[in-house]
């Protein structure tokens, strides 16, 4: 399904011109199809039910994209939400999840985090250490109730994605070792205030090959098992997210349907309900960062095309050397070998270096594409520039969902002490 299309020579959003919306918004700026949050989120359900999996719970990770108007959507098709932060819980009940479709992730939560999620009725509290979980139960039982949690489990399984993305090795900072889940998970149970009711994990993100998922389902497989055989009462296995997206030609990320498949094999007989933590598939190619090209430098190998977008707009490029496609609003049929780059002064702030790329010249708009996954929420005013807006896209109308914040009113925000104003 493809909702960034070519429509009478000009790149469209659903069947809005992306020319539209740079010239009533400015640019740069996020597009997000609607469509597209849709269809990813309803695939990703489909893929689960067509193998048998029933009563999946299926809970958006935020992080990847926290407009509110995407969890609006995302809620509206049934979606809980995995967050990481009271923040994200707030935006996830301001979107209307509810509190007990809400999985509350994160290897720092603040007791007062704990304390407030526990307030509202967070529906589980996914433990990343024995501490946690006491502090938790403490907090609990001195209140009057208890909090239903898992322990988040490191399998030591490399995801082979890349490094700064990978989270489920012996050496990252998540979960607890596998070796001393069963008798942590004992103490832990034992606990007045905590109600344990199973196990989570999560390996990391940008998953391209099903291989390592496959090999760490089958691992907590095995410590459901270990754990039911201590005695305890297993309900909930939360599989974490990860499964990735084409951002280039010869990505091929493992279908729905095949994933699906692999989980009801691997999870045949669990007796459990299973737990799906999906980010980057819902909300990857769901957005395009659109900006417009402000010049073309002559370089000494290749020209920079220097686009209004910068790293500040978009960090995946500076931060994991992601790769954006790198395409124009309105081809003309003709291709440059160029280096794509934006105006901060840094030379991390580059988009690509040496690559063919549409030919485009200055006052030109053209798109990163696959930006709807950790795009704008990473976005910073660095260089004091704007805090890029957002836009989405429902057919052939479009609305503002988050407004750029110029630099005038983040300056607006910083106080002179008055020892300096004399
Ligand atoms: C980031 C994260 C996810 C989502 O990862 P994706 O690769 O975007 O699917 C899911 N669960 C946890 C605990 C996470 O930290």
């Amino acid at each position: 399904m493809e909702h960034f299309t070519l429509i009478d020579g000009a790149l469209h959003c659903e069947r809005v011109p992306l020319e539209r919306i740079a010239a009533e918004v400015g640019t740069p700026v996020y597009v997000y199809s609607r469509a597209m949050f849709e269809h990813q989120a309803d695939i990703f359900r489909a893929g689960l039910v067509d193998a048998g999996i029933e009563n999946a719970h299926l809970a958006y990770a935020i992080k990847a994209n926290p407009n509110r108007a995407v969890l609006a959507v995302l809620a509206r098709r049934g979606y809980g939400a995995d967050v990481v932060s009271g923040g994200e819980m707030q935006r996830a009940l301001a979107a209307g999840m509810p509190a007990h479709d809400i999985v509350f992730s994160g290897v720092g939560k603040t007791r007062g985090e704990l304390a407030s999620a526990l307030d509202v009725g967070i529906g589980q509290f996914n433990l990343e250490l024995e501490e946690e979980g006491e502090v938790l139960a403490a907090i609990a039982a001195a209140g009057g109730t208890s909090a239903d949690a898992v322990l988040r489990v490191n399998p030591d399984v490399d995801a082979g994605t890349h490094a700064k993305i990978s989270t489920g090795k012996a050496e990252n900072k998540f979960g607890v070792a596998i070796d001393q889940a069963v008798a942590m998970y004992g103490r832990l149970a034992a606990l007045p205030g905590l109600n344990m009711r199973g196990v989570a994990i999560h390996i990391g993100s940008q998953l391209l090959d099903i291989t390592p998922l496959e090999a760490a389902y089958t691992r907590i497989g095995q410590l459901v098992a270990e754990l039911r055989a201590a005695g305890h009462t297993i309900e909930r296995v939360d599989l974490g997210g990860g499964l990735g997206v084409p951002y280039k030609a010869g990505d091929v990320p493992p279908s729905t349907a095949a994933y699906g498949t692999m989980v009801a094999r691997v999870t045949r007989g669990w007796n459990v309900q299973l737990m799906f933590e999906p980010g980057r598939f819902i909300a990857g190619n769901a957005g395009v960062l659109l900006t417009r090209v402000i010049w073309v430098k002559p370089g000494a190998v290749n020209p920079y095309v220097i686009v209004d977008a910068a790293m500040n707009d978009l960090a995946r490029p500076a931060l994991y050397d992601a790769w954006h496609d790198f395409v124009a609003v309105r081809p003309n049929g003709e291709r440059m070998m160029a280096n794509i780059a934006g105006p901060v002064c840094e030379s991390g702030d580059t988009f690509a270096m040496g690559r063919d790329v549409d030919a485009v010249k200055s006052d030109d708009l053209a798109v990163f594409r696959t930006a709807g996954a950790y795009g704008a929420t990473m976005a910073s005013t660095y260089n004091s520039r704007a805090l890029v807006p957002e836009v989405l896209v429902d057919g052939d109308r479009y609305a503002v969902v988050a407004d750029r914040i110029d630099p005038a009113t983040i300056l607006a925000a910083e106080r002179l002490p008055d020892w300096l104003t004399a």
